[in-house]
């Protein structure tokens, strides 16, 4: 995204967004090395030191774990404390509940201890193995199931970790079982059973929107019509068109924008309007809590209905279900620590059509 944002530097002052689409990649592209952006799979976490605590982790309205979703990297120009910079979102796909979110945010300057100084390679590394690195460089183990901090290690063969009890019979059940007694520690990281939790793996591919004009409408006739009426028959019809047809002209204007663009799947455009797809539920500035620094969020990105198509997510039955994830982050984009810090989302659902 950085790059984008440098060759229409011009362009993005004035509110440009950049669309994200849905591509398939290999491996070794979606690792933490290339900074990606992705969705699904396990995390490819940014900072290997702060990671959010499985409790951080746990859906806020059923309690079990969450799964990661997508992964944004956006790093700030002219921030040498976000040099590189990552959005990290997680929902919950336990039904009956399928509805909890939580985003976190982590950011690095260029010279840090875990990666390299210059830009990472195009090239596919030489070792590009299919085992997963469920250690990161700070010796955090990483759970077996989702890829999040696995502080509880299994007491057998203390070489599978887990962020909780739950991903751990997920695992026993899937092969651990097995696995453990066997006692290869070094196969631990090529067998993995398919849990059926984790999202398909996509890389996420950034463009620029094009510029486009808004239609020019010609309001004079309509005006004449009105004036001639009395002023208050017209505040009456503007107040009950306005009434009746507020929530068809978001929607409208929701079709209307993504017809450009039908496979998008992200729209970013830090400090930007977002484009909501109802009239109902549009969180007022009231609802968007301060971050912990005590600085107000802005938008940041949001996540389109098209994702669902990807995900597959109807193997669970009852599924994850959105119209519009709007995530909200730091206006200051504080640091503080160095760990992740919790940003926050808005959920909204997808009219009903009657
Ligand atoms: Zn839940
Ligand atoms: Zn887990
Ligand atoms: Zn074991
Ligand atoms: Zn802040």
């Amino acid at each position: 995204m950085a790059e984008m944002a440098h060759s229409s530097a011009a362009a993005s002052q004035l509110g440009r967004v950049e669309l994200g689409f849905a591509e398939e990649a290999p491996a070794w592209r979606l690792r933490s090395e290339q900074f990606p952006s992705k969705v699904g799979g396990r995390p490819a976490w940014l900072g290997a030191a702060g990671l959010p605590k499985p409790d951080a982790l746990s859906c806020p309205r059923c309690g079990r774990p969450l799964a990661f979703l997508l992964q944004v990297y956006a790093p700030l120009p002219g921030r040498a404390d976000a040099f590189h910079r990552s959005l990290f979102l997680f929902c919950c796909r336990e039904p009956p509940c399928c509805s909890g979110l939580r985003v976190f945010r982590n950011q690095l300057p260029r010279k840090n201890e875990f990666y390299s100084y210059d830009p990472p390679s195009e090239n596919p590394p030489a070792e590009a193995g299919e085992s997963l690195h469920l250690q990161l460089k700070s010796g955090a183990h990483l759970c077996r199931v989702c890829g999040c901090l696995g502080p509880k290690a299994c007491s057998r063969c203390h070489q599978a970790h887990y962020c909780s009890k739950e991903h751990q019979t997920l695992d026993w059940r899937l092969g651990h079982k097995q696995a453990c007694t066997q006692l290869v520690s070094d196969n631990l990281d090529h067998t993995f059973p398919d849990h059926n939790f984790l999202f398909p793996e996509f890389e996420i591919v950034i463009e620029t929107e094009d510029e486009i004009l808004p239609e020019v409408v010609d309001k004079d006739d309509d005006s004449e019509i009105i004036g001639s009426m009395g002023e208050t028959l017209e505040e009456e019809l503007d107040s009950m068109a306005r009434h009746e047809s507020r929530e068809d002209q978001v929607f409208q204007n929701f079709k209307t924008q993504i017809a450009l663009e039908p496979e998008q799947i992200l729209r970013y455009g830090r400090g930007i309007e977002p484009i909501w797809i109802s009239g109902e539920n549009i969180p007022q500035e009231k609802d968007i809590p301060n971050c912990p620094c005590g600085t107000k969020r802005i938008f940041e990105f949001q996540v389109m209905p098209q994702l669902l198509n990807y995900l597959k997510a109807d193997r669970l039955g009852k599924s994850v279900d959105w119209g519009v994830l709007a995530v909200f982050t730091c206006a200051e984009n504080c640091s503080l620590g160095t760990g992740y810090t919790e940003e926050f989302v808005w959920k909204q659902d997808i009219p009903e059509t009657p």
